[in-house]
């Protein structure tokens, strides 16, 4: 349940009131707005431990929960959440754009798309070193090599950087590298990695599943949260659905459909969406339009030799003119870029 105590409550009602919740058997979350403070309690239902609360000096009401994901849900933190990664804010003003290669394959590559990235304007870079293929026999990244790789790109360019962990027993070597960690679409129901991400602290990109529903999604985020990681931001990457033109289909509604449910950032992913680099401009400005927080973009110095996902690479030239595409339509929907 909802606990919404009175504008202004002093801070003596709200302990009283959290204490009480917790010796009903609540876990008790506090968020606290300019004007009003919610108390969150993740438990078991019950009609008298709600009417017990309402009676309480300084609560304003108590409401049910009316989704299953409950610290991921609007109706806890009505206000949205603003998640900085190493300087980096997403859920703010500015659309945070991340770029860079599916995989990490050498330094060559690496460092000739982190300087192209930077400079047509990203804030973050992404690169797989430990990649979740569909066929066993496909590259699968050049692990704590690609970790360090990532993390020489920073230094030349000052970018921070996010790249995917697959397995619970590298969420350490990898967070001990890396700005960011990113759930791929595939481990998105994968608990275990989701409660020891949770429990690592880190700020995590949450992609969706290619057949999750979005309230699947958002208990998968409700995990992290309730792990006691609060720096979630969703990434909406396509879903699976009748058509093969394009790879999966972005799911632009998605977008505004999860801001109406939940306060977590929300970014999209256009390459995975489409699998066409020729696509990748278009749906990208439908998304900043739709209302992202941000963009995951593949780059590649040379897309016909890319290890993975070159198809949907877009080269250092048509990402730096998607960029200047970009900027008039984040400016229409009251957004910098
Ligand atoms: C990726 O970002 O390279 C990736 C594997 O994405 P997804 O999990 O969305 O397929
Ligand atoms: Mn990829």
């Amino acid at each position: 349940m909802i606990v919404v105590m009175e504008p202004r409550a002093a801070e003596q009602r709200i302990n009283q009131v959290v204490e009480r919740l917790k010796s009903l058997g609540f876990e008790v979350h506090l968020s606290r707005g300019v004007e009003k403070t919610i108390i969150g309690a993740v438990g078991e239902r019950r009609a008298e431990a709600a009417q017990a609360i309402e009676a309480m000096p300084g609560v304003e009401k108590v409401v049910p929960i009316l989704h299953q994901f409950k610290l991921a849900g609007l109706q806890f933190k009505p206000e949205r959440s603003v998640i900085n990664v190493s300087g980096i804010e997403f859920g703010g003003e500015k659309v945070v754009c991340i770029a860079g290669p599916c995989a990490v394959e050498s330094r060559e590559q690496l460092i000739a798309v982190a300087e192209a990235a930077k400079q047509a304007g990203a804030d973050m870079l992404r690169g797989g070193a430990f990649k979740p293929r569909t066929s066993p026999y496909s590259f699968h990244g050049l692990e704590e090599e690609g970790l360090k790789l990532l993390a020489e790109a920073r230094e030349v360019t000052g970018l921070p950087f996010v790249t995917e962990v697959v397995n619970p027993r590298d969420i350490e070597l990898v967070a001990s590298y890396a700005d960011m960690l990113q759930i791929g679409a595939r481990n998105m129901q994968n608990f275990t990695l989701l409660r020891e991400v949770g429990a690592s602290g880190k700020p995590v990109i949450l992609k969706r599943g290619l057949s999750a529903t979005i309230e699947e999604w958002l208990n998968a985020a409700e995990y992290i949260i309730s792990a006691g990681n609060w720096n979630v931001i969703l990434c909406e990457r396509g879903i699976r659905t009748f058509e093969t033109f394009t790879r999966n289909t972005l799911d632009v509604s998605a977008i505004p459909a999860v801001k109406s449910l939940s306060h977590l950032p929300i970014i999209a992913d256009p390459s995975h969406a489409t699998g066409k680099s020729k696509l990748v401009p278009a749906v990208a400005l439908a998304a900043v339009a739709a209302g992202a927080d941000g963009l995951l973009i593949e780059v590649h110095p040379c897309p016909s030799e890319a290890l993975s996902d070159g198809p949907q690479s877009l080269t250092p030239a048509e990402f730096k003119s998607l960029m200047t595409e970009l900027r008039p339509i984040a400016a229409a929907v009251g957004r910098l870029l």
